[in-house]
């Protein structure tokens, strides 16, 4: 079987964060007829895999076995080089219960203190998982790298966004318009490569 996705086909994002979905819906082009797993119902499984990459498919797979649609899933998260990668996989679970990223971001600030931490290189990653129900799958990885700065900038984007300067750029993620992140984003790089493997 060509694993391949047509135009128009209906699709399910398994996500239950806006912020990923918007961005999803945006890179995916409006080329499918999406929809969430939120808006379906669905439960959000528990992220049990140790890689973005095995909870990327991990989220698929529960998607669209669910549903018998294709599903589309991302796992994604900030790794901090002076904190050995993390928060990494942990980066939501970072937010605490109430998912208050300034809380994470608070964290990500006080250990860096605490190491004494002169690098402040970080970077996102992105693994994008399509998944067939009761069949095969594909999975990319995605990656963009900068340095993280402290207060947050900006209240655009999502997440750990205010904290994070993309490499060359003097804006923030919160702070840039929400087109010129999604045009170089580890999500869209992700995209990218299962665009050439997919489409
Ligand atoms: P998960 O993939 O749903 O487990 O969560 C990934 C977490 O990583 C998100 O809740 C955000 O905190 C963070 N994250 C992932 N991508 C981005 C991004 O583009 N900007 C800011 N934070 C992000």
């Amino acid at each position: 079987m060509a694993l391949t996705l047509e135009s128009g086909a209906r699709l399910v994002v398994a996500t239950h964060n806006p912020g990923k979905a918007r961005e999803l819906a945006e890179i995916l082009e409006n080329r499918f007829d999406l929809v969430t797993a939120g808006e379906l119902g669905l439960g959000e499984p528990e992220e049990t895999e140790s890689t973005f990459v095995g909870n990327a498919l991990l989220k698929a797979r529960a998607a669209a076995d669910a549903t018998g649609l294709v599903a589309i899933a991302d796992d994604s998260g900030l790794s901090v080089a002076a904190l050995d990668g993390q928060p990494g996989i942990y980066s939501a679970r970072w937010a605490g219960p109430g998912k208050d990223f300034s809380v994470a971001m608070k964290k990500v600030e006080a250990r860096l203190e605490e190491a004494g931490a002169e690098d402040f290189s970080a970077w996102f990653t992105s693994a994008l998982a399509v998944a067939w129900p009761n069949g095969p799958a594909v999975v990319v990885e995605g990656r963009i790298d900068g340095t993280l700065t402290f207060p947050p900038r900006g209240d655009r984007g999502f997440g750990y966004d205010p904290i994070f300067l993309p490499e060359g750029h003097a804006e923030t993620f919160g702070e840039m318009a929400p087109a010129q992140k999604d045009g170089m984003s580890h999500r869209a790089r992700a995209f990218a490569k299962l665009k050439a493997a997919l489409l």
